[in-house]
C-alpha cells in the first residue's frame, strides 16, 4: 500500500529554488561511486570479503552499463503512475542477457565455490529467471534462492538504470505524488540522502532498482506516511553522517545519508557499512523499511 500526498510545487515555475520531484541519476556515475566507496570501506570492515565481491559485481555494472545493448523500450506505461513497473517479456529478455554476461564477467573473479553458485543460475530457464526477477521487485526476497539474489538483482538494475533517466525526462513531474515506494519502477528505496540543493536539508529517496531519487518531506515516515512521531537516532562520530529515522506508529526505520558532509558516500555501500545500526534498531524493535541491492535480506511486506 502507497501513501501518496501532493508534493507542494508550483507548475511552470522556473525558479532556481524549485525542487525537483524526481532527480535523475547516471547509471555509470552511481556505479563507479558505489565501487570506489565499497574500496574504501572494506579496509575497515569484518566484511572485507562480501565487500570485494559486491565491488566486483558493480564494477561489471559499471562496464555494461556504458556498452551493453538495451534495445527499445517498447512497453512502459507513458500514462501510468509507475511507467517501468510493468514491462513484458523484452525486458526480462533483456536483463536476463545482461545476467549472463555479468555472469561470465564474473566466473573467472571467484573461488571456486562461488564459481558453482554462478553456474548453476547460468543454467536457469528464461521463465524460472522471469519468476525470479518479478519476485525480487515486489519485494518477495525469501522467493528467491539468497545465493541468487545479488546477481539477478544487479542485471535488473543495470536494465532499469538504463531506462529510467530517459522516462523522467518524458514525464510530467508536476503530477507526480509523493510516495513511499520509486514513482519509476515501484521498487523500495535504499535509503534517504540529504542534500543541500536547492535548498538546505532536502530529503530524497534512492531507489534500489532503478537508482532515481525522489523527494519525500522530512519527519514523514517514509514508510507508512504519519507526521506525528518520528525520532531521529544518531550514533557516534565515525557514522555521524548515516542516522536513522524511526516511526513511533509503524515502529520502521530508514537510514538517512547526508552526501553533503561526505560526497563519497553511496547509499548502498554505506548502508552495508553501518550494519551495526540496524542491529541496535531491531534490538529496540524496530524494523527497516527498505531493500538494498547488495544485501537482499529483509522481507518487505507491501
Ligand atoms: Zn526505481
Ligand atoms: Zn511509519
Amino acid at each position: 500500500m502507497s501513501h501518496t500526498a501532493e508534493i507542494p510545487m508550483v507548475p511552470g515555475s522556473e525558479s532556481p529554488l524549485e525542487l525537483k520531484p524526481i532527480k535523475a541519476v547516471d547509471p555509470k556515475a552511481v556505479y563507479h561511486r558505489r565501487a570506489q566507496r565499497l574500496l574504501s570501506l572494506a579496509k575497515d570492515s569484518p566484511l572485507a570479503d562480501y565487500f570485494e565481491l559486491c565491488r566486483r559485481v558493480v564494477a561489471i555494472q559499471a562496464r555494461l552499463a556504458a556498452e551493453a545493448d538495451f534495445g527499445q523500450l517498447l512497453a512502459w506505461g507513458k500514462d501510468e503512475a509507475i511507467p517501468l513497473s510493468h514491462l513484458g517479456s523484452e525486458a526480462d529478455s533483456y536483463w536476463q542477457g545482461l545476467l549472463q554476461q555479468l555472469l561470465s564477467d564474473l566466473l573467472p573473479q571467484v573461488d571456486e565455490d562461488m564459481a558453482r553458485v554462478l553456474r548453476l543460475l547460468m543454467q536457469q530457464s528464461p521463465e524460472q529467471l522471469t519468476s525470479w526477477g518479478s519476485a525480487l521487485r515486489q519485494g518477495h526476497m525469501s522467493e528467491v534462492p539468497a545465493r541468487f539474489s545479488l546477481f539477478i538483482w544487479a542485471a535488473m538494475g543495470v536494465y532499469w538504470s538504463h531506462w529510467a533517466p530517459m522516462v523522467i525526462k518524458r514525464i510530467d513531474q508536476r503530477k507526480v505524488v509523493q510516495q513511499n515506494l520509486c514513482p519509476i519502477c515501484g521498487c523500495h528505496p535504499v535509503a534517504s540522502v540529504i542534500v543541500d540543493q536547492p535548498r538546505a536539508g532536502l530529503r530524497y529517496l534512492h531507489c534500489s532498482l532503478c537508482e532515481s531519487e525522489w523527494h519525500y518531506i522530512r519527519a514523514h515516515c517514509t514508510s507508512c506516511g504519519q507526521d506525528k512521531g518520528t525520532t531521529l537516532w544518531s550514533f557516534d562520530d565515525a557514522k555521524a553522517q548515516v542516522r536513522i529515522e524511526s516511526c513511533d506508529e509503524c515502529h520502521g526505520y530508514t537510514k538517512m545519508l547526508f552526501v553533503e558532509k561526505s560526497p563519497l558516500m553511496d547509499v548502498a555501500a554505506d548502508d552495508l557499512a553501518t550494519l551495526m545500526l540496524d542491529s541496535e534498531l531491531n534490538a529496540k524493535g524496530f524494523g527497516a523499511t527498505t531493500v538494498n541491492p547488495l544485501l537482499l535480506a529483509h522481507e518487505t511486506e507491501q
